[in-house]
């Protein structure tokens, strides 16, 4: 079976994870800090905080934010239900705003028609999640224009796009948002195996974030109710969580970063292969943004359904038939169950839905060979000839 991702991991990153074994510190030691300037540095923030899961850092993100009951996080229904589920860890609401049916993201010109009716039923969001869907930077420059205009926060869920760029400047950097989130589950470009990453520019944020990851709990005297009863002292000012990073975590995340440009890079190529390898067949390639550089985390083709005779379903169906790990990137979080209780029915978000009935993400990932690769486009033939 070729999957649709797969984690890359060297020597190097081996022997990185059994260095920190022989050392003093598991958790809690020198490599969690050292990953999280590797990683702000890189992509020119001021402050990374490293968590257990990007979930993790969506949640300590939001809740940085002040995000609270009464309270509306909006994002993109096209996402991993994390994005959503964020705002109802802090007890908020969550909306979502259809997308843009060329870069799947969430749509400015939806979010704007839809801040203009919650302005007149006083339900305007606190939190807006984009999310860079398949590591394709959202219009965040329009997102920043509509944020300053109806006052909500900026919490970009950059799970799929480390390494990627947006107007020159690496995603990550904040120009366009309070925090940004990556992720390093081992399907993502850079892993940790699980863990993840909240950065900002905003000390007071960074802070906040760091606290709310580990209990609440602060030893900075500085930032406590009153004098530390001796030097044992810690202070809990407020209710945290244990969402600490492991050193070996850290040490892996550290060894893999050396390598991000490389990983993006190899995408790309492979991206460029598949839009030619894909040309005459039935189906749309992703479109890339002139002014962005993607992360490519994933490679999603839409089907153009009037052109073939197999459903969607059966070309999925004979591709996993044929040894291709293909997978659905994603089932609109309005649709699950759990959300569908909330009220939410499937036409509310169109553009959506459209999407989940056509899209497959194939095999795109760090080792995959041009042979694999050819191997994927002929199943794909084969699976649209049917
Ligand atoms: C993977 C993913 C997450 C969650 O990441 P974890 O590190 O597994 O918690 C959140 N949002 C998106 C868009 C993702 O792809």
């Amino acid at each position: 079976m070729i999957p649709y991702g797969r984690q890359e991991i060297t020597q190097e990153d081996i022997d990185a994870v059994v260095e920190v074994l022989k050392s003093d510190f598991l958790t809690q030691g020198p490599k969690v800090p050292e990953f999280e300037n590797t990683v702000a540095t890189h992509v020119g923030a001021k402050f990374g905080v490293a968590v257990n899961s990007a979930t993790s850092a969506l949640h300590v993100a939001c809740a940085a934010l002040d995000l609270e009951e009464g309270d509306w996080l909006w994002t993109s229904p096209v996402t991993f239900v994390a994005s959503a589920n964020c705002g109802l860890y802090c007890g908020a609401k969550v909306d979502f705003v259809d997308i843009d049916p060329r870069t799947y993201n969430l749509c400015p010109d939806a979010l704007e028609r839809k801040l203009e009716q919650a302005r007149e039923q006083d339900r305007l969001p606190k939190v807006v999640v984009p999310v860079h869907l398949s590591g394709q930077p959202c219009d965040m420059e329009r997102i920043k224009a509509l944020s300053d205009r109806y006052g909500f926060r900026i919490v970009e869920d950059a799970s799929h796009a480390i390494g990627g760029q947006y107007q020159g400047e690496f995603i990550g950097s904040g120009r366009f948002s309070d925090i940004t989130v990556f992720s390093f589950h081992p399907v993502k470009i850079v892993t940790t195996a699980e863990g993840g990453m909240a950065v900002t520019n905003d000390a007071e944020l960074a802070q906040r974030m760091e606290m709310l990851r580990s209990h609440g709990i602060t030893r900075d005297p500085t930032r406590m109710t009153h004098e530390p009863d001796g030097p044992w002292y810690y202070q809990q000012v407020g209710l945290g969580f244990n969402y600490r990073m492991t050193e070996l975590q850290a040490a892996l995340g550290v060894s893999q970063m050396a390598r991000l440009d490389d990983f993006v890079k190899r995408r790309h190529e492979l991206a460029r292969r598949y839009d030619e390898l894909l040309a005459d067949l039935p189906v749309l390639s992703p479109w890339q943004h002139p002014d962005s550089y993607s992360g490519l985390h994933l490679y999603v083709i839409r089907l153009k359904l009037g052109e073939i005779r197999a459903s969607h379903r059966e070309v999925f169906e004979s591709l996993r038939k044929q040894g291709i790990g293909v997978n659905l990137h994603y089932i609109p979080v309005h649709t699950q169950p759990f959300y569908e209780a909330m009220g939410f029915a499937p036409d509310d978000f169109p553009e959506s839905m459209r999407y989940y009935n056509e899209a497959i993400s194939i095999p795109m990932y760090h080792g995959l060979t041009f042979e694999q690769q050819d191997a994927v486009v002929a199943a794909l033939k084969q699976a649209l000839s049917v």
